[in-house]
């Protein structure tokens, strides 16, 4: 069964998109540790980081390097982390989430925004790529 991912690539569920390319999207989390917190995913569907074939893997970590640039120039912060997970969701993800202080980096500390908020900080980072 495909992942909630490749539904997102699909079009089929609905996201506040940042970024994409032919091989590459990246979209605000859904329930973000912090303001600006953004998934990048390689659009081929592959549980887990180091399985990639390395020219995806390093596609999908230029393609970060570039989110988050934007992040940065969008979202005041320190800096922007970047953590992979994958426990939840079984298709390659790399959150890149706007720091100011270590707890954002926990998974446990979450902040709400809006819709509208989510839609309207997914435009101004797009602007910013
Ligand atoms: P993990 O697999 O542990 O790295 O976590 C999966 C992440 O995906 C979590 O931070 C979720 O909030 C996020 N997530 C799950 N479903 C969606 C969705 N439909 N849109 C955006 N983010 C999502």
């Amino acid at each position: 069964m495909a992942t909630i991912f490749t539904k997102i690539v699909n079009g089929e569920i609905p996201c506040y998109k940042v970024a994409e390319d032919e091989n590459f999207l990246a979209f605000l989390d859904i329930n973000p540790n912090a303001k600006g917190h953004t998934l990048c995913i390689p659009k081929i569907e592959v549980n887990r980081l180091f399985d990639l074939d390395s020219t995806t893997y390093e596609g999908l970590m230029r393609f970060c390097r570039k989110v988050a640039k934007a992040l940065e120039q969008t979202v005041p912060c320190d800096r922007v982390g970047m953590a992979v997970i994958g426990l939840e969701v079984p298709h390659v993800h790399v959150h890149l989430i706007p720091l100011n202080e270590m707890k954002e980096m926990t998974f446990q500390h979450k902040t709400s925004m809006t819709a509208e908020e989510m839609a309207e900080l997914a435009q101004q980072i797009q602007l910013n790529l």
